[in-house]
């Protein structure tokens, strides 16, 4: 790397001009221009996160003897959290960095879990390499935490994009230490049978977590605004443990994420604590040590900031947002990729191929993500894309006439990254 630091520093003025010089380039999610990397709640709700944010940027979520008030944020934000996924009372959980830290905490408790097992049901304790039963479509954190922790990783392939609960029933076996579904999952947004995995669950005797890192903070308000959603949280009594993501639909800053468990003896096995060095005792719930003031009492006040009211107003919006657009593009020929209900979908056209499709919606400023099987566009929404419906079904309307007039141009390969 040719770039060293600065011998001498320069004032804020102008690195702020620089950073605002080097965001030019970014893709314009300010005019909505991404539905995807960020959930647009509008000026007001950022302008809270910011505030907060800064107001404890310093303050550290590993030291609760010292900050009682982040302590007590977060304490809070968890117990809201439970209520609203229906959890029964000493249900438990811990504010994360995201939902990697959180599936991965997930995980790491029920492994602890199992090796923790002497005989009981009639499952002996972990006796060699663990594995995770997930639907095709659950999200690559559960790869990443089966890499971590050397787990086998076993997709099973869906049924009708559903996570397939005969087919998962199959894959488990003895060293089976979690079967997840997805609320939703992320590809096609759409709501694993939570109930009927969960009586595969019972009769398995197997950890079942739910995924709910896109829709944990979503799913209750779209209910209480009458969508007919099947049962997906705690309501399901086998669901043991769910990751919801504040910093997605809960519209808090990044680095937010709740992991919950249906009893604190469950949340004890995710614990982390070492005495074993000259440092004394150092007790973790989650992946990080130091963990960020800023992003705790940011996703506390922008709860609260919103309250029920306030999210269910925004995830309202975010509905009719999707069904506008899927209305506009089924017009154009475009065909829904199963029944979406929540704030993602993902929509193909029988004659024109998505990564085509992509490429000219590139051209034109935006930049969203697409789906790989069936090779679909793919949108999660905001409400602030209530401002950019007509112009989005404008500008892929001209993309399909471009690519019609010979524009051969294509992305390569679906990546975040
Ligand atoms: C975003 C997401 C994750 C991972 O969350 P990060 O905060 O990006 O680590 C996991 N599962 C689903 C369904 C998601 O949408």
């Amino acid at each position: 790397m040719t770039f060293t630091m600065p011998e001498k520093g320069r004032d804020w003025d102008s690195l702020s001009q620089e950073m605002t010089d080097r965001a030019s380039v970014d893709v314009k999610w300010r005019d909505g221009k991404t539905a995807v990397y960020v959930f647009n709640g509008g000026e007001d709700v950022r302008d809270v996160a910011k505030q907060a944010y800064g107001a404890f940027m310093s303050e550290n979520g590993l030291g609760p003897a010292a900050f009682p008030s982040l302590k007590k944020m977060e304490e809070e934000v968890v117990s809201m959290g439970l209520n609203l996924l229906q959890a029964p009372s000493g249900a438990a959980g811990n504010l994360t960095s995201g939902g990697t830290d959180s599936i991965t905490m997930a995980i790491k408790a029920a492994r602890d879990y199992r090796r923790s097992l002497n005989k009981l049901n009639g499952h002996v304790k972990l006796d060699g390499q663990g594995n995770l039963v997930i639907p095709w479509s659950a999200h690559p954190a559960f790869d990443k935490a089966a890499s971590l922790m050397d787990l086998e990783i076993r997709r099973i392939p869906c049924r009708d994009l559903y996570a397939d609960p005969q087919a998962m029933a199959q894959a488990v076996d003895d060293n089976t230490v979690m079967m997840v579904g997805s609320a939703p999952c992320f590809p096609y947004g759409l709501i694993d049978p939570i109930a009927e995995l969960g009586k595969v669950a019972a009769e398995k005797d197997v950890w079942l977590h739910v995924d709910a890192c896109v829709g944990g903070y979503f799913a209750p308000f779209a209910r209480m605004n009458g969508v007919d959603l099947p049962p997906f949280d705690f309501e399901v009594p086998e669901v043991l443990s769910m990751s919801a993501d504040l910093h997605k639909y809960g519209y808090a800053a990044k680095g937010a994420s709740t992991v919950f468990f249906r009893t604190e003896e469950l949340r004890e096995h995710m614990i982390f604590n070492v005495s074993d060095w000259p440092g004394g005792r150092m007790i973790t719930p989650t992946l990080a040590g130091t963990r960020p003031g800023g992003a705790i009492a940011a996703a506390w006040a922008v709860m609260n900031y919103l309250g029920v009211e306030g999210y269910r107003e925004k995830q309202g919006q975010v509905c009719d947002v999707r069904q506008y657009i899927q209305d506009g593009v089924q017009e154009m020929g475009f065909q829904i990729v199963g029944d979406p209900k929540l704030g993602l979908m993902a929509f193909f056209h029988p004659e024109f191929d998505s990564f085509a499709l992509l490429a000219q919606m590139m051209k034109r400023g935006w930049i969203t993500a697409v789906t790989t099987e069936p090779r679909s566009l793919h949108l999660m929404l905001s409400p602030f894309h209530a401002k950019v419906q007509d112009q989005y079904l404008a500008d892929l309307k001209a993309s399909m006439a471009d690519i019609i007039a010979g524009d051969d141009s294509s992305v390569k390969e679906a990546r975040y990254s």
